[in-house]
């Protein structure tokens, strides 16, 4: 297959008639020739505005196939910056600022504080209004200015977007992707998944972040297939969409992957005539009981990927079949390289326990404006994820979790991943998050939240003793709450860190 660099070229080899961005419910799709052209006016419409390759747009759109042909418009000839629309007024004036925005694309009509934040900084505003096709679109409120400095169509080394990683551990950091960078992990993903042009993937992931901006758009576009942009989750619409859409596949994370699964029981008829080849999960780590789960409701093999925006997501994944699938792991090598190092910067031999460390063609070159973040974050040219893993005999990648998130109890330490995998294996507990809380004599005390089987009980005594049963002493939570639901953050990925303090769980 061509061997492209940039988005522009990666539209080039798509089939002209063929499908590339589709809606569920009535407009017909966006064809590879629609998003050229649409490529090209949009590209012309910003050069008009003084807009130019490595100019930050700022896109705050609703999820949808404008947001995802406004990634791809846009990045053909500037650098994209996609906001989260929730955003509320401080947060754009932090990120428009942060960002040095030239120009503002939001939905004409959508009321946003972006607007009024836009107007006071002086950062122009673009009404994007939709077309015919899903996912068309014109750009209004654009008045001539003068000449980009930089117009015209993007190369390699342009940086295609810029992303906020999803602030689990730390204030997001901003992350800068070069066309090379998302083009190498469009690809990644695409081959990985061996998605052909008559792949459709469901895209029910916010695109304001990396996982449904890569794996499901551009990957799918990397294909020649197509990319069927939902309004976003809903456990609801889900299966109206599967029935309706006929996706070959989607992608999600686990929380997601979990709403869907309480609701498989009832969906029993849309499940068994839907036409999925695969289910994807990535982003955060999915039970080995959730994944077996969903391969018995779907009758479909569940491929775990490990991704992270400074990747550009994808770093590694379970293989298809006939390549066995291991429930737990995170798969092989499906990018980048990947070695496991220690604090002094040594790679450790297989089976050694160490930081996760990568590079290759879809790593970002750094934060930016963040020096002290680099410095911590690159070692002898290599990455560090800041997750803590091993690879096995066969070169499969555990992740044991993150290294800010280890539960430092007295002398020992606890992988709260390794808690949460045992709690799910108790019959009545659908979800589950083990997590720190602060201790006066031990620094921390092991904590978790549990999120019960609709129609199933359980006291915290007895998941204490189903874990006593399983882990040594010192990782059985000492506290346990059960809530309706568990905390997400913006993308839908459950934070530990902190979590104690905004459930006010003391020791
Ligand atoms: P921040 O860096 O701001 O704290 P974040 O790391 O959650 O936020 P992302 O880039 O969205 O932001 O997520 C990447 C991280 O998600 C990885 O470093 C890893 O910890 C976790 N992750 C991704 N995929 C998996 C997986 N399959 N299993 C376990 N963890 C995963
Ligand atoms: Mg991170």
């Amino acid at each position: 297959m061509t061997s492209f660099r940039t988005i522009p070229e990666l539209l080039a080899a798509g089939e002209a008639s063929r499908p590339a961005i589709r809606a569920p419910e009535g407009r017909p799709p966006l064809t590879y020739a629609g998003l050229r052209d649409l490529a090209e006016r949009t590209v012309a419409a910003l050069n008009r505005l003084g807009v130019g390759r490595g100019d930050r747009v700022a896109i705050v759109l609703p999820n949808g196939p404008e947001m995802a042909a406004a990634f791809v418009a846009i990045a053909c000839g500037a650098t994209t910056a996609p906001l989260n629309p929730a955003y509320r007024d401080e947060e754009f004036e932090f990120y428009l600022s942060d960002l040095g925005a030239r120009a503002l694309v939001i939905a004409q009509g959508m009321e946003s504080p972006a607007r009024a934040v836009a107007k006071r900084l002086g950062v122009p505003v673009l009404d994007l209004v939709p077309g015919a096709e899903a996912g068309s679109f014109a750009l209004e409120g654009a008045t001539g200015r003068g000449r980009a400095e930089r117009p015209g169509m993007a190369e390699a080394e342009d940086v295609a977007l810029v992303l906020h990683t999803s602030g689990t551990t730390a204030r997001p950091k901003i992350v800068p992707l070069s066309h090379a960078n998302v083009v190498a992990s469009a690809r990644h993903i695409r081959d990985t998944l061996a998605l052909t042009p008559a792949d459709a993937c469901l895209n029910i992931m916010p695109l304001f972040h990396i996982h449904g901006l890569m794996a499901a758009t551009l990957a799918s576009l990397a294909a020649g297939g197509a990319v069927c942009c939902t309004p976003g989750f809903n456990a609801l619409h889900f299966f109206r969409w599967l029935d309706a859409e006929r996706p070959s596949w989607y992608t999600a994370v686990p929380t997601m992957h979990q709403a869907i699964l309480a609701r498989a029981p009832r969906n029993a008829e849309i499940i068994a005539r839907a036409r999925l080849r695969f289910l994807r999960s990535s982003s955060a780590s999915l039970p080995a009981q959730v994944m077996r789960d969903l391969e018995a409701a779907f009758s479909a093999p569940v491929i775990e990927s490990y991704g992270m925006t400074e990747a550009a997501h994808q770093m590694a994944s379970n293989p298809l079949p006939p390549r066995p699938r291991k429930p737990g792991l995170v798969g092989l090598p499906a990018g980048p390289e990947i070695a496991i190092m220690d604090e002094a910067g040594n790679i450790l031999p297989q089976g050694a326990v160490g930081e996760v460390v990568i590079r290759g063609p879809n790593v970002t070159r750094g934060y930016e404006a963040n020096p002290e973040a680099n410095a911590k974050a690159f070692t002898n040219g290599w990455f560090r994820t800041g997750d803590q893993g091993c690879f096995d005999a066969e070169g499969y990648l555990q992740l044991t979790g993150r290294l800010k998130e280890l539960i430092k109890r007295g002398g020992e330490q606890v992988s709260p991943l390794e808690v949460d995998g045992v709690l799910c294996e108790h019959p009545a507990v659908a979800q589950a998050l083990t997590f720190a809380i602060p201790h006066p004599m031990l620094g921390e005390e092991v904590g978790a939240a549990i999120v019960l089987r609709e129609g199933m009980e359980a006291t915290e005594r007895e998941i204490r003793d189903f874990v006593a049963k399983h882990l040594a002493d010192f990782k059985v939570p000492r506290k346990i709450v059960f809530l309706p639901e568990i905390p997400k953050g913006a993308t839908g990925k459950l934070q530990r860190i902190g979590l104690a303090e905004r459930l006010g769980i003391t020791a």
